[in-house]
């Protein structure tokens, strides 16, 4: 369908975009470039006050940007205003903590003075998911805009209005026009982009296939990539836990924007002695769930985002339980207008049922059994990818194997796994390599320049 606002709740096309023309992109990229030579002079008290704005304009405006992300990627308006409201949350993380994340760091050596010091590199080309259109990206444009980075974006067709909203939210909090731009364009002009020498660095939130394509392009003109890539959580669950708070997180988790979450809990693996009892409370707060309109204040789970998302949910369930799985709850389409789908319950996934190892984008969580925390741990890392976790026990020894055991960019224990400003984000194995979020993040995109002065 091209670049289009098509609303995922009905089906109607509401707005279409004419992609940039090759003319257009360049114009974009020289006027970042001629920005970034001045931008780059700004002090990080001026930038910090323009990333305070930005979040003050985020809160007052939080309903309508809510509204249109309902509107492009279907999830509910209420985690719609929230996701506005964390992205000024990280603006504001960056405007109080930039400048110390950044500041000169002395180093002893045999030099009379010796130092590091964080430089910004240029243009910062942005590669972006429809997921969560608003976070995403500005969890990449805080601390960039902060370490004095211009940026480009390159959103998910699909949400083109957000892209633009993202751009407008930037410019109307002062920064210098050109220091965050849309590119309005398909993927396929993306490697193109990187062989240009004013573009220094990229990062992609996204699919395996996206995230390889753009390390290749990075590859060949030598240049730095972060990838955030996707994930199949272990959500794993063991005899000391408190049940009843695990199986309402799981189902929270697993659900959370309609279960197209690259941290949700994917897949719950249990210990045999407690299994049948935790089965029965999945199935009843599953019960619980209201799918429905994204708009009405009671609705759980809206529509997937897209028709591709239906399908490709749609052929995995029906897939998995071709290969011995079994559906405990859902399991098909809604018979209604709107990309709906069933939140689904599968079990009996057996070791040689590849499909247990893939990701499920959507509303559709898989129950795993095992012997103990050993088991559980393999299981948990018997996949391609090391994204988050989450791990259920109050005993202090399995705390410490799951910490040390489960390969994965993060380990919550007794806690559901979400992103904060506060703490670096990022997987290993297939799910990519770098870091958001943190003092982490903002060190992605600086030049860590030595000094040393006799
Ligand atoms: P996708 O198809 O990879 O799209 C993401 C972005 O990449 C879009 O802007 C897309 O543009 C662009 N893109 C697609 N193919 C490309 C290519 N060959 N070269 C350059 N850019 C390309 O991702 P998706 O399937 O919609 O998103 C879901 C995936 O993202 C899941 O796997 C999920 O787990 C992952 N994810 C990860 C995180 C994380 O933080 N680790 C967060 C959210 C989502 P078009 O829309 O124009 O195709």
């Amino acid at each position: 369908m091209g670049i289009a606002t098509v609303n995922p709740t009905t089906g109607e096309v509401v707005k279409t975009f004419e992609a940039f023309s090759d003319e257009e992109i360049e114009s974009k990229v020289a006027i970042a470039q001629a920005t970034f030579l001045q931008y780059r002079q700004t002090n990080f008290e001026q930038r910090s006050q323009w990333l305070q704005s930005a979040a003050a304009i985020l809160e007052s405006d939080k309903e309508r940007l809510g509204a249109l992300i309902t509107l492009e990627m279907g999830k509910t308006l209420k985690a719609a205003i929230a996701e506005v409201e964390k992205c000024a949350a990280v603006c504001r993380y960056y405007a109080e903590n930039g400048a110390k994340f950044l500041a000169d760091e002395v180093i002893s050596t045999d030099a009379s003075h010796s130092f590091i010091r964080y430089q910004p590199l240029g243009i910062i080309l942005a590669v972006m998911p429809w997921n969560f259109p608003l976070w995403q990206v500005f969890r990449f444009a805080a601390p960039a805009l902060m370490a004095g980075n211009v940026g480009l974006l390159k959103h998910a067709s699909n949400v083109p209005q957000c892209a633009l909203a993202i751009a407008e939210v930037i410019q109307q909090a002062g920064f210098p026009q050109g220091a965050f731009q849309a590119l309005l364009m398909d993927a396929s002009k993306v490697a193109a982009l990187m062989a240009d020498d004013r573009i220094k660095a990229a990062t992609l939130t996204g699919s395996e296939p996206a995230g390889a394509s753009l390390a290749v392009a990075a590859g060949k003109n030598i240049k730095k990539v972060v990838l955030e890539l996707g994930g199949s959580d272990p959500f794993i669950v063991l005899p000391s836990a408190d049940l009843a708070a695990a199986a309402a997180t799981a189902v929270a988790s697993r659900m959370l924007n309609c279960g197209q979450t690259c941290i949700s809990a994917k897949r719950f693996i249990v210990a045999n002695s407690i299994a049948d009892e935790f089965e029965e409370l999945l199935i009843a707060k599953y019960k619980q769930l209201k799918v429905g309109d994204p708009m009405l204040p009671e609705t759980d789970l809206g529509p997937l985002s897209t028709p591709k998302i239906l399908e490709d949910i749609d052929r995995q369930v029906q897939a998995i339980v071709q290969q011995g799985a079994r559906i405990l709850v859902g399991g098909t389409r809604l018979d209604r207008p709107g990309n709906y789908y069933q939140p689904t319950l599968i079990t009996d996934i057996t070791v040689d049922n590849s499909l247990g190892r893939e990701e499920f984008f959507g509303p559709v969580g898989l129950l795993l059994r095992v012997a103990d925390v050993g088991e559980a741990i393999a299981l948990a890392n018997n996949i391609p990818f090391g994204l988050g976790s989450s791990a259920w026990t109050t005993d202090p020894t399995e705390q410490e194997q799951l910490i040390n055991g489960i390969d994965a960019g993060c380990v919550f224990i007794n806690g559901m796994v979400k992103s904060d400003p506060r703490l670096p984000f990022g997987g290993t194995k297939r799910s990519g390599f770098g870091r958001e979020l943190g003092i982490h993040g903002i060190h992605e995109f600086v030049n860590i320049k030595t000094i040393w002065v006799k």
